[in-house]
């Protein structure tokens, strides 16, 4: 979502005439996208700001956009005098009139208003990659997990219309797109503000269907507003991707209630038994919070536990950091920092043997990848539809390049995070 916030602002700065550089020391006026969903991402924010000032950032303009900037407001100009914006991500629809007023010399401009019907859509986005494009489907977030400072940086819920939604796809798939991404902190949680009303499968449905895209993918998925239609729709069209990202935070009902996840351990696992009974082998994914106040050993061995029932394709796991405006933070019974470091490590431990144990059952298969580009090594690097990353030598002999195309590959090794083949063709329909 960050990634494309920043290429949000980019668009907006080129359609003002700005260019943009290589390097920081290069440019006239920096811009730090940040994130503060942990402490050490909000710490690295004004390390990076000092450290560059001290370096060459003298007589430039320094601006600080996206969660940080929202969380701390004002307070960034004191621990950065030389900041002169300050911008939450649901200010960026006046981005051009706060540039504006620092063009014309003002020194402190702030967009810390948190718009409750506006999302940030732009006619100017410029995307990083030509065959991937990502769309905002929802912005915000109505949910008030305990830990999280979502709600506080970015706002309440805001869906954008599905008219507007479907014509973005249409002109990135003419433009070139293949592949789109459909974003927003809980994509499911959308309800279509016009008058159609689409939920979010009847969303799926409508741009799996846009001649020229040939995979839909979609992040994230909340556990409490996952339907069984979301399902059904990636059973009916395999355009849509056989990936499900399904956050469960942990496998204690205890810690979830805690946690304010509105969902059980067996709730979750009811929609697990979904994908797991549809027709696509759908691969799932999920985030896991070790250390939330008050977790015990018994509630840890729980998401131990859940790990093997689920068998998880692959997962996120974060220490707990306690957020400032959070419910949390006030919580007493804080785990320790070494012992939420142990229990990650177990954690890690216990899901890469899961991963190499799935990966290995693909040696043999035959996958299509989307080319995304190459390793250190020279091989080619691309994704499968359920979001695998597989390396393979380029074909022999054929010097032009596979970048942006859709080819077969056999897989011949597997490791816990990739796997490795040999290139088998350009897939059907390239
Ligand atoms: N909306 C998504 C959901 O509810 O599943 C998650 C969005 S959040 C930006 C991404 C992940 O960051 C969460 O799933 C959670 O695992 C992690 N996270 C959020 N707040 C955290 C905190 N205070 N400490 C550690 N991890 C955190
Ligand atoms: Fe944060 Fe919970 Fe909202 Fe996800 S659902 S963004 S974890 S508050």
């Amino acid at each position: 979502m960050n990634v494309h916030d920043s290429e949000k602002v980019v668009g907006t700065l080129l359609a003002r005439g700005y260019a943009q550089v290589e390097t920081p020391d290069q440019a006239a006026l920096i811009l730090y996208n940040t994130c503060s969903i942990r402490d050490k991402a909000e710490q690295k924010v004004f390390s990076r700001l000092q450290q560059f000032r001290r370096e060459a950032g003298k007589g430039r303009l320094f601006g600080v956009l996206g969660c940080v900037a929202q969380q701390e407001g004002e307070r960034i100009f004191e621990r950065a005098p030389h900041v002169n914006l300050v911008a939450g991500s649901a200010s960026y629809s006046q981005l051009p009139q706060l540039l504006s007023r620092l063009e014309s010399g003002d020194h402190r401009v702030t967009g810390l208003g948190l718009d409750r019907e506006e999302t940030f859509e732009t006619p100017f986005t410029r995307r990083d990659n030509p065959y991937r494009a990502y769309i905002t489907i929802i912005e915000g977030c109505d949910k008030a997990c305990a830990y999280c400072v979502v709600p506080a940086t970015r706002g309440p819920e805001r869906s954008r219309s599905s008219h507007n939604i479907l014509e973005e796809a249409r002109q990135l798939a003419e433009a070139g797109s293949t592949e789109i991404q459909l974003l927003g902190q809980n994509v499911n949680s959308y309800r279509d503000p016009s008058a159609r009303q689409w939920d979010f499968a009847a969303l799926l449905m409508g741009v799996g269907e846009i001649p020229g895209i040939r995979r839909v993918r979609f992040t994230t998925s909340h556990p409490r507003d996952f339907s069984k239609d979301i399902v059904d729709a990636i059973d009916a069209n395999p355009v849509l991707a056989n990936h499900v990202h399904l956050p469960v935070q942990s496998g204690s009902s205890r810690v979830l209630a805690a946690m304010q996840r509105l969902y059980t351990r067996e709730e979750y696992l009811r929609r697990i038994e979904w994908l797991k009974g549809a027709r696509r082998k759908i691969s799932i994914t999920t985030d896991i919070i070790v250390g939330f106040p008050g977790e015990t050993e018994a509630d840890f061995a729980e998401t131990l536990s859940l790990l093997d029932e689920v068998e998880y394709d692959s997962l996120f796991s974060f220490k707990y950091s306690p957020r400032p405006n959070t419910p949390a933070v006030n919580l007493e019974d804080r785990i320790p920092e070494e012992e939420k470091t142990r229990r990650l490590m177990i954690l890690n431990e216990r899901q890469r043997a899961i991963q190499i144990r799935r990966n290995t059952e693909l040696i043999e298969s035959l996958k299509e990848v989307l080319v995304e580009g190459r390793n250190a090594s020279g091989q080619w690097v691309g994704r499968t539809l359920e979001n695998r990353v597989l390396n393979f030598p380029g074909p022999d002999g054929n010097g032009h390049s596979l970048l942006g195309q859709y080819v077969r590959v056999r897989v011949t090794r597997a490791g816990p995070n990739s796997l490795a083949g040999e290139y088998a063709g350009l897939a059907l329909g390239t």
